[in-house]
């Protein structure tokens, strides 16, 4: 157990129609948190990291951190780097021991995207158990959400979803569905479900093949994610809501204790509220007990 790709858990929440969360974290202690939490709910894991801290922290040093707390944790943990536009950068932290690299080349045209994607996938596949993420349409950020959902070429096509993983190979995939990177302007987001259920019929109505991931998890509705699930979600990544509460959690601890110069306790505090949100979360996914 423990150490595991992001695709073998994957495939397990796909079939019986739960997800796993993709927890983002940016130092040691959030990733102490959200394993924390996850062996609470005896969920399998995924953690990860965007490019900026793995290169900060060093991506060999958030492996090392990462193998220390997986192999000691009696549930499936995956780190995974999320939204990589760089190729060589996705190979290294292939090399240095990530389980789920994510190479986002969804800016570039369709023929670029697939040859940029196949490269990585070859790669992960020669060198390790390790599973790729693509994705396909714009994932936008919050600013732009409403303009972005409203627009058919902004979002995957189905279609073309079947041939991009065709000619990839790419294990898991993110479509382009109308959600968003930040916190939602509007508490009822327009998000295409329609179109989630088709590409995951096209591509797993005869088993599950290649899972698919639903990026922007801040601020979703429980019955938005429920739904989502419904159509095919298995993993859904949360990353702006766990770096507010990282921020409003410690700015809180340090503004009531203003005489105490005690970092510990400040990070206890963090870790304290991140594991709280984690947990929600699981709850919400429904992968708690499917360890
Ligand atoms: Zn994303």
């Amino acid at each position: 157990m423990s150490v595991v790709n992001a695709k073998e858990i994957m495939v397990e929440a796909a079939k019986h129609k739960y997800a796993i969360g993709a927890f983002n974290v940016t130092n040691i202690h959030q990733m102490e948190a959200v394993v924390e939490a996850a062996v609470e709910k005896n969920s399998p894991l995924i953690i990860q990291t965007s490019v900026k801290p793995s290169k900060v922290l060093g991506r060999q040093v958030m492996v090392a951190v990462y193998r220390t707390l997986a192999e000691a944790a009696p549930i499936p943990i995956c780190l995974h780097l999320d939204h990589c536009t760089d190729m060589d950068y996705c190979k290294k932290c292939a090399d240095a021991g990530y389980t789920n690299i994510m190479i986002d080349a969804s800016k570039q045209t369709y023929d670029e995207n697939i040859r940029q994607t196949k490269e990585v996938v070859d790669y992960c596949h020669s060198v390790g158990d390790i599973s790729v993420e693509g994705e396909l349409g714009t994932v936008s950020g919050v600013e732009d959400q409403i303009k972005v959902a409203e627009d058919e070429a902004a979002l995957a096509n189905p279609v073309q979803a079947v041939e991009f993983v065709e000619r990839t190979g790419v294990d898991i995939f993110a479509p382009a569905i109308g959600t968003a990177h930040g916190v939602y302007k509007t508490k009822n987001p327009k998000i295409d479900f329609e179109r989630m259920g088709k590409i995951h019929q096209m591509l797993n109505g005869n088993g599950i093949k290649v899972p698919l991931v639903v990026h922007g998890g801040t601020g979703l509705p429980e019955d938005y994610i429920k739904k989502l699930i419904e159509m095919g979600g298995a993993k859904f990544n949360v990353s702006t809501e766990l770096k507010h509460i990282l921020i409003d959690a410690t700015y809180t601890y340090i503004a009531d204790h203003r005489d105490e110069y005690d970092p510990g306790k400040i990070d206890a505090a963090a870790r304290d509220a991140i594991r709280h949100a984690v947990g929600h979360w699981i709850d919400m996914l429904g992968s708690a007990g499917k360890a």
